[in-house]
């Protein structure tokens, strides 16, 4: 059915969230903290409060995780069995696509339409880790006659997987879906102000007959209720995606225990046009724009950097301008909308702050700024010229929808400017040289690299590649078997016959 501005209006009304935790199948009290306002961004309206789960209610999560693992009520399965599960999970989703995604729309003040698609999204992941989980083979050594040595694969346990608020869904699904096909237990702590979605996925679970225990979530702040789940020594590898400077810290919490470590991070990641790439600049100019202003430029890969020879500047500013246009704030729960609000006060002032610090250098914008706050949270994307790699907006992640562009004239330095970042997630490269192309893809310092010769048309692979970010962008696989087998054991058994 296609929902009008005013189906979704009166369904937002309609909404009594229930945020409290999910433990073991049935939802608890936070505990006593003083709750806090979730607020909608795009209306800046209290959707509901919030009382951050504490140390208590945290513990009686992992608890619950750990006996379900214990007595096996779900890694015992089989594979059949359990990618039977993963499968129903993902119908569930699908079939609730609507109303989750209303959920990370007020939230987020994402566009509605854009919302429940990323619920379909979310059950592709568990469709594909599925599909996989039947495929993750041990090893057999080699041996003489009267020995056998093995590499078994087992869960790892009990994992917490600590998300945020940019896709709530996606990010959830990103977790528990690999986690739970692998046979771990799952303890999941959304982002405070996008936690509903990760509530509703875990309903869906239980409603596809996961046991119960196996999917837990708590919901609260970062440092009350996510530092209590990092620093449980009944923790088997903590999920963390997220900043820097927090999964920092969550690796500090994480040492307490020794417990092991996943961490997706920031990034500052780059695009570089050749001169040769093909089609038209008008043509690309588009998908260039997609790449850092999609979703208010709040991804992790978001290519905020725009690093583009210098016979090709102005051209290329010019497309992008005009690109950028098409980007325009509107009220998410309207279906034609499709740039939203962005997600929270403090985030909104990070971006203000960032660009009017470089207009305050040299910098200077190519495109209106005009942020507002009123009816809610928006910043127009932000076309930054006149940026040097020194300043503060070359090199650190905003986290919106900013680009920050710089002129090279040699390949040699394109790659040296691409790789001057502590950062290494990602990179988009715009050449049809193939040599070119190989030389860059081995040359960047970056986990995830596109090369693109022209407007895409094929269809992305992206959860099917593996790949581990460099530098202050964390650590650990992502993606693809070699993703799934980060959420494994591998124990090494030998049979003297
Ligand atoms: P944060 O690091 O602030 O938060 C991430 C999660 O950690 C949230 O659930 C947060 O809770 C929680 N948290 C905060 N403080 C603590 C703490 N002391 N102990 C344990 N948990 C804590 O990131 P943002 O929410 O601001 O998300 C944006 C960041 O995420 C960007 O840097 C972005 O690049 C990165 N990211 C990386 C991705 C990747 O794949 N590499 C993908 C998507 C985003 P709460 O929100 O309730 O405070």
């Amino acid at each position: 059915m296609n929902r009008t501005l005013q189906d979704w209006t009166l369904a937002a009304e309609a909404l009594r969230p229930d945020a409290r935790s999910l433990i073991s199948g049935t939802r608890v009290t936070n505990g006593d903290a003083a709750p806090l306002d979730v607020v909608n961004p795009a209306n800046r309206r209290a959707l509901f409060q919030l009382v951050s789960a504490d140390a208590q209610t945290v513990d009686a999560a992992v608890q619950a995780a750990r006996a379900s693992f214990a007595d096996e009520r779900w890694r015992g399965q089989g594979p059949g069995a359990r990618k039977a599960m993963l499968f129903a999970i993902a119908d569930r989703l699908e079939a609730r696509a609507q109303e989750i995604g209303l959920l990370d729309s007020l939230e987020m003040g994402k566009p509605i339409s854009e919302a429940v698609a990323q619920v379909s999204i979310a059950a592709l992941f568990f469709r594909h880790y599925g599909e996989a989980l039947d495929k993750l083979y041990g090893d057999v050594a080699p041996s003489d006659a009267a020995t056998l040595g093995l590499s078994l694969i087992e869960p790892r346990g009990v994992v917490a997987g600590i998300v945020p608020w940019n896709f709530p869904i996606i990010n959830a699904a990103l977790k528990a879906a690999p986690a739970l096909a692998a046979g771990n237990s799952v303890v999941l702590k959304p982002s405070e102000i996008a936690g509903l979605s990760a509530l509703a996925l875990a309903e869906v679970a239980l409603e596809a007959g996961l046991p119960e225990g196996v999917l837990n979530v708590v919901t609260g702040t970062g440092p009350v209720t996510g530092a209590a789940l990092a620093a449980h020594p009944g923790i088997d590898l903590i999920d963390f995606t997220g900043s820097t400077r927090t999964g920092r810290a969550v690796m500090g919490l994480a040492a307490l225990n020794g417990t092991p470590s996943h961490m997706e991070l920031g990034g500052k990641s780059p695009q570089i046009v050749f001169p040769d790439m093909a089609g038209s600049i008008a043509d690309i100019a588009p998908v260039m724009a997609h790449e850092v202003f999609w979703n208010v430029g709040q991804w992790c890969v978001a290519r905020s950097r725009l690093l583009v020879h210098a016979s090709l500047y102005d051209e290329v500013v010019a497309a992008l301008v005009d690109a950028a246009k098409t980007y325009v704030p509107g009220n998410p729960l309207d279906p034609a909308t499709s740039y939203g609000a962005v997600a929270f006060e403090g985030q909104y002032r990070k971006v203000c702050a960032y660009v009017e610090q470089a207009l305050g250098q040299q910098a200077r914008t190519a495109t209106p700024w005009a942020p507002r706050e009123d009816p809610g949270f928006a910043v127009a994307p932000v076309i930054l010229t006149g940026v040097s790699p020194r300043m503060a907006i070359a090199r650190e992640e905003v986290f919106g929808p900013v680009l920050a562009v710089m002129a090279f004239e040699t390949e040699e330095q394109a790659l040296h400017l691409a790789n001057a970042s502590e950062y290494g997630l990602a990179a988009s490269v715009w050449t049809r040289d193939l040599a070119r192309a190989v030389r860059m893809g081995r040359g960047l310092t970056s986990g995830r690299i596109s090369v693109r010769s022209g407007v895409p048309g094929g269809e992305g692979s992206g959860m099917a590649i593996s790949a581990e970010p460099f530098g202050a962008s964390g650590f650990g696989v992502a993606g693809g078997m070699a993703g799934l087998r980060s959420y494994c054991r591998i124990k090494g058994i030998e049979f003297t016959i």
